[in-house]
């Protein structure tokens, strides 16, 4: 088995290059522990690249990216940046053509609930006192996002603006091929969610979901519209497993998923192409209010960590082990300050950090 490894580090702004140090650490415990080898090389991305090069995904930190084996991301992006023009802009100059260009087409992004931890969900205890496991398998690099043309008109009558939603059919086996393949590893359990009583894309999406099911039949798959799911994933998160969905929808329904969780700083996300090559990051931003004040929360920097092992590298009984240890923590009562109602009674970034690292060591 390959126990050498080159992860590229792109801390990006805000909050990122605060939260990233809780992941170097734990990859320096791992080196030094010798459980496996794996070489970081730190590159500039977003705003701070923007600073200091003009552009905000340098050739070089492209580079560093296609000579390595997987990606830690911080986050990009920030007010600083707001008032430069919308393709130059953080997010979409750099995040964005990272995804093309090694051809991430599936984002995953876990939403697990501890049944200890039901407190920090926004649900009533009622909804959440079981927990939930749910994962969502979002479309990453087709649909009304990238569709073509795009754009503004204006003409003597009026002035308007257009998108274009495409997806191809090869486009849809894919993303449902791999959901499908992650279904037999859990509860072999999906909900594609689709918007197929108006939309042309989504009836395809459907019908080619459907048609991929028969190579699956020992999964089970159902089907709801994008309005309906979001009522029902809030009315009873636990009985959902994976979620199927194409960009758009995904992205909102990530989103809802994540915060039903408790807080946007302990989820994790991961983007993926056929090679396992991987973006792995944090589903929130660059959180400008919190940012430089030591106080965000590193959870989902580390578990996004834990996802490239995992997923990248193979390596799932590190993974599981560090998954375990931010669980230890958060049971035993750490927490970063989203997390504390009171506002007083809370860990720094580091110190929740440490904790996590020192539950680790023993570990392994
Ligand atoms: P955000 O996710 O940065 O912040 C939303 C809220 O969540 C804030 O209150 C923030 O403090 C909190 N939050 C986020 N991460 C946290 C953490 N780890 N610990 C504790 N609290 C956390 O979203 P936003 O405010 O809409 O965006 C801020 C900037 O980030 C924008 O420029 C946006 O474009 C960018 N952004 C980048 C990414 C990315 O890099 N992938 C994703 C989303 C937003």
């Amino acid at each position: 088995m390959k126990k050498n490894f080159k992860i590229a580090i792109l801390s990006g702004d805000g909050i990122g290059p605060e939260i990233m140090k809780e992941s170097i650490k734990i990859i320096d415990l791992l080196n030094k522990k010798k459980i496996i080898k794996i070489e970081i090389n730190e590159y500039d991305i977003g705003g701070i690249a923007i600073d200091k090069y003009n552009e905000a995904l340098p050739k070089h930190t492209l580079n560093g990216c296609k000579n390595s084996d997987s990606i830690l991301l911080g986050s990009v992006g920030g007010p600083k940046w707001t008032n430069i023009e919308a393709h130059k802009k953080p997010e979409i100059a750099s995040l964005l053509p990272l995804r093309k260009y090694f051809n991430l087409f599936v984002n995953l992004r876990p939403s697990y609930l501890h049944p200890k931890l039901y407190k920090f969900s926004p649900l009533k205890k009622k909804i959440v006192k079981y927990g939930f496991n749910i994962i969502c398998v979002r479309e990453l690099i087709s649909g009304i996002y990238y569709g073509l043309p795009k754009g503004r008109k204006k003409t003597k009558k009026s002035y308007y603006a257009f998108d274009t939603s495409i997806y191809k059919k090869e486009e849809i086996e894919r993303i449902a091929n791999f959901a499908f393949q992650l279904a037999l590893k859990r509860k072999k359990k999906i909900t594609s969610i689709d918007k197929s009583n108006v939309l042309e894309t989504s009836k395809l999406w459907k019908e080619i979901v459907i048609e991929t099911s028969k190579k699956y039949p020992e999964v089970n798959l159902s089907h709801l519209y994008f309005d309906n799911a979001v009522m029902q994933i809030i009315k009873n998160p636990k009985i959902f497993d994976i979620l199927l969905c194409p960009n758009l929808i995904g992205d909102v329904i990530s989103d809802e998923c994540g915060i039903l969780t408790g807080s946007i700083g302990m989820l994790p996300s991961a983007s993926l192409n056929t090679k396992n090559f991987g973006i792995y990051e944090p589903a929130g931003g660059s959180a400008p209010d919190i940012a430089g004040q030591n106080i965000a929360n590193p959870i989902a920097q580390i578990l996004s960590l834990s996802m490239l092992l995992k997923y990248s590298f193979n390596l799932k009984e590190i993974s599981t082990k560090i998954n375990y240890c931010v669980e230890k923590s958060l049971l035993q009562g750490y927490k970063t300050y989203d997390l504390d109602e009171t506002k007083k009674n809370f860990l720094n970034t580091n110190q929740m950090g440490d904790i996590i690292l020192k539950f680790l060591a023993q570990e392994l």
